[in-house]
């Protein structure tokens, strides 16, 4: 019979991957606690199987799960001494979630749970504190009420609110015994009211409901968005791990805190935390008081707890120390301490800033725990994104708002907002925004997802706001305390200045600061962290890594992150600029081949200079020219204004340029008169081409003794003989150029494999090529039969229903797509030997896709600028995996 529950003592679970996708990372990581010795408070895990029966099975438990909760029960019982639910001992538990991977804040857990009159009363008893044990039974009755029941929060709020002022009472210090008992009989009737039943006292049901709440939590709307944004499959459950309580709101000799093995910010090697006397756990993480420091580091005020508790400091770094070496990567632990002795709730890998991400991962393999290649495993191609986020330019001219905490590193410029619907809904029409709240909660993810930046002015270092925002690579600060927020009105205010909606700001995460305005930015340093990694990326990747680039800028940026050529030049882009696109436009509306090819000598010039400054700059590297490709409605000209320029440009009247623009007007131009088609019916186009990029070859060689490794790519192509069409003009303006210029051109020709047709007959299009490069901006488009255009619109209902896994535009649907460029890449080598391959869509810079390119043995793969060091990383990735 399977097992629903397992004790955290129990043997035969060490923590490995299985045990963690049955019992969740909280319970696995309590196991491997318990083992290791640690303090733990004991208990149990209900298994992530238990809860997927409970979402297949109409909500019930298995058969057996009931009768091995009561025997764990009881053996909780036996060891500590305690009674569930009566006596004058009571044990009381804590109910929490916890899954696969960790979900900050965003299930549910119970608190105090056993508590009823009898128990309340024992408490009451073993700690000689009756404000206590009633203070805990109200706190139960809240969760209870709220979690289980789904009574909302402001009920008993609102109990809490009308006692104060009946005692004409400010703070819920000020609570005494008696006060509190009128709020226990309060949130009772409460409970009655709204639900319809009386709180059960039998600590069975508490039990039973409690881990029925857990369950249904994860399916909680904000757990499901969270789940989204992190790609968690619905399908693994929850675990949920029923322990022991501890207090740490017992007395002042008591506390709670968090604790990260190293700083999660920047990476450096000293305990990180904060704790806060007398409180329960989730007071520290809810921003709702602001915590204290662990370490006394660069604090005088005498309040950290190195130096309020300096022995249970010192345990903390020994935990820590343990904790580390079993684990090999930084810890982030949760921890109580009930009347002076120390106890750890959890512990999981902490979530860092993508700077400490890099530190840790270079100083851990220094420090001999791991090697090269886990250290590259465990650095994520978004840590590398989010490093290479922009900071403000230094010397700009900045107006400082305001200060807060540096909870998560970068620049952002914003719009003000101040509610996380509303974040989203502007981000959604392409504002950038600011977050800005007194503290964050897991109800705001989706808004935190879709704005620049977080403020907040409350709450610390591992605040939500701060965990959530680092891990998203948001640049937060946190606990920006001087600043006051009128959620009423709209404001944001310092002693002076009145911020409202809408205004634009800039936040600095790096060093906690907010500026009024809109602030230049910069990309930042690489840090030598950074470096080390991309050096150890290269020593284990095999693809090599190409740019998609055309502009100066771009391939200056794509060549300064270390890219091996460029794999895409579109020459259609180079057209965009001033008079450029009316000679282009005049082109391509041009009646016969004289008034084309009149169009075409003013741009050959263009052509030829961009050429050679592209070729200067790639110096020697390989670079491919993509001729032109040009989706007809790109260039059209669509105004009366454009229609004007072009008019003038070709000697024609305004209403001809109209007329013709008109016939031009392709109802599908993605499957249009595009790309290769073009040249076939005007070769002229590409002879031009041909000849500037020929020319620039030879002028750059002359000139600047370089020498340009071409490749001349030819894109839409469906068939060989289109190909062979095409190659047969190129050679000819070749000869003719080599004799003008008496000297012999060296390039390669090849073409994009975009479309169905040519995957399916590589072989015979690869006897004419010396390469392939595979489009799959277009070939999952005319694969999947979706427009790229267009699909966006319902593509996202289709991720909801798991049609798809991801956006097959971003990410390469591996089953069609992906089976066209497995079969066009075996097939080209059939009929090619030498031929090269690699690709140059969007796929090229996903880590997803790149497994797949590197698994197929793709010769390299070309992405935009930004995205190299994410490809080069995620080549060695590939490979590491796949040794
Ligand atoms: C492609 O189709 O994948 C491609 C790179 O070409 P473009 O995006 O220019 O159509
Ligand atoms: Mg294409």
């Amino acid at each position: 019979m399977d097992s629903y529950v397992y004790k955290f003592i129990d043997t035969d679970v060490d923590g490995g991957a299985e045990d963690t996708e049955l019992l969740g990372s909280k319970g696995a990581n309590l196991s491997e606690m318990a083992k290791l010795g640690l303090p733990i408070p004991p208990g149990f895990t209900i298994t992530t199987e238990a809860c997927n029966y409970f979402f297949e099975n109409e909500q019930k438990f298995p058969n057996s799960l009931d009768s091995e909760i009561k025997k764990t029960i009881s053996l909780l019982e036996k060891n500590l001494n305690k009674t569930f639910g009566r006596g004058d001992n009571p044990l009381l538990l804590s109910i929490r979630s916890g899954a696969q991977e960790s979900m900050p804040g965003m299930m549910d857990s119970i608190l105090n749970l056993g508590l009823n009159d009898e128990t309340v009363l024992g408490l009451e008893n073993i700690t000689k504190n009756r404000r206590f044990a009633l203070d805990s039974y109200r706190r139960f009755l809240q969760m209870y009420g709220d979690i289980v029941l789904g009574i909302e929060h402001s009920r008993f709020e609102a109990v809490i609110t009308n006692k104060k002022r009946i005692e004409e009472k400010i703070s819920d210090v000020e609570l005494d015994e008696n006060d509190l008992e009128w709020i226990i009989n309060g949130f009772k009737n409460t409970i009655e009211r709204f639900s319809g039943k009386d709180f059960p006292q039998d600590p069975n049901e508490q039990l039973r409901d409690a881990i029925s709440a857990v369950f249904n939590s994860w399916m909680n709307p904000r757990a499901i968005t969270y789940r989204k944004i992190n790609n968690i499959p619905d399908s693994w459950g929850t675990g949920v791990t029923v322990q022991s309580m501890v207090f740490g709101n017992l007395n002042e000799n008591s506390g709670t805190g968090v604790a990260f093995t190293r700083n999660p910010s920047d990476g450096t090697k000293k305990i990180f935390g904060e704790y806060l006397l007398n409180a329960q756990g989730e007071d520290v993480v809810a921003g709702t008081r602001t915590p204290f420091p662990l370490a006394k580091e660069g604090k005088t005020k005498g309040d950290s707890l190195e130096e309020a508790m300096p022995e249970i400091y010192k345990k903390i770094e020994a935990v820590c120390n343990k904790l580390e070496k079993h684990y090999k990567d930084m810890q982030d632990i949760e921890f109580t301490i009930e009347n002076g002795d120390l106890y750890l709730l959890q512990t999981r890998t902490g979530k860092r800033s993508a700077r400490a991400s890099l530190k840790i991962a270079v100083d851990l393999v220094n420090e001999r725990l791991i090697n090269k290649q886990k250290a590259l495993l465990r650095v994520k191609a978004s840590d590398i994104e989010n490093l290479l986020h922009p900071n403000i330019k230094p010397g700009t001219r900045k107006e400082l708002f305001g200060k807060g905490l540096n909870a998560s590193p970068g620049a952002a410029t914003g719009v003000i907002s101040f509610s996380a619907e509303e974040t989203e809904e502007l981000s959604n029409k392409g504002f950038d925004v600011i977050l800005v709240r007194e503290e964050t909660s897991p109800e705001d993810i989706q808004g935190m997802f879709s704005s620049r930046g977080v403020i907040t002015t409350r709450g610390g270092m591992t605040s939500h706001a701060a965990v959530v925002a680092r891990g998203m690579g948001r640049p937060c600060i946190a606990g920006a305390e001087e600043l006051l927020i009128n959620y009423e009105k709209k404001t944001i205010s310092n002693r002076e200045v009145v911020l409202n909606n809408g205004d634009t700001i800039t936040i600095d995460g790096t060093t906690g600061e907010i500026f009024l305005g809109e602030l230049e930015t910069v990309d930042s340093e690489p840090t030598e962290d950074y470096k080390t990694i991309m050096e150890w990326a290269d020593q284990y990747r095999r693809l090599k890594i190409r740019a998609n680039s055309e502009t100066i800028k771009d391939t200056e940026k794509a060549l300064s992150f270390g890219a091996e050529g460029i794999g895409l030049c579109r020459t259609e882009h180079m057209f965009f600029e001033g008079e450029r696109i009316i000679y282009m436009r005049e082109m391509i509306m041009a009646d016969t081949e004289q008034g084309r090819k009149k169009a075409l000598k003013k741009i050959l010039n263009y052509q030829k200079d961009d050429f050679k400054e592209l070729f200067k700059l790639v110096q020697g590297k390989p670079i491919t020219v993509r001729f032109l490709d040009p989706p007809m409605h790109e260039f059209l000209p669509s105004g009366d204004l454009e229609l004007k320029d072009v008019a003038e440009a070709s000697g024609i009247s305004f209403d001809y340029a109209k007329e013709k623009s008109l016939r031009l007007h392709e109802a599908n131009p993605m499957l249009g008169h595009r790309g290769v088609r073009l040249a076939i019916s005007y070769p002229e186009i590409y002879k031009m081409q041909a000849r500037a990029v020929f020319e620039a070859l030879i002028e750059v060689k002359k000139e600047n003794k370089i020498s340009t490794e071409l490749e001349i790519m030819i894109p839409l192509i469906a068939t060989g003989k289109e190909l062979s069409l095409i190659k047969k003009d190129i050679k000819k303006t070749c000869r003719k150029i080599e004799k003008k210029h008496n000297t012999t051109i060296e390039y390669k020709l090849g073409t994009m494999i975009e479309l169905p047709s040519a995957a399916l007959r590589a072989e015979e299009i690869s006897q004419h090529a010396d390469f392939f490069s595979f489009g799959t901006n277009d070939l999952t488009q005319t694969t999947l039969g979706l427009s790229r255009d267009d699909s966006a619109k319902f593509l996202e209902e289709y991720i909801d229903k798991e049609i798809f896994h991801e956006d097959p535009f971003s990410s390469i649907d591996i089953k069609a797509v992906g089976k066209l460029v497995e079969l066009a890449t075996e097939s080209g080598l059939v009929g090619n030997k030498k031929i090269k391959i690699g690709i140059c869509g969007e796929h090229g810079g996903d880590p997803k896709s790149i497994i797949f390119f590197e698994k197929i043995g793709l010769d390299y793969v070309s992405c935009s600028p930004y995205r190299i060091p994410v490809a080069k990383l995620s080549a060695a990735q590939a490979c590491i995996n796949g040794e």
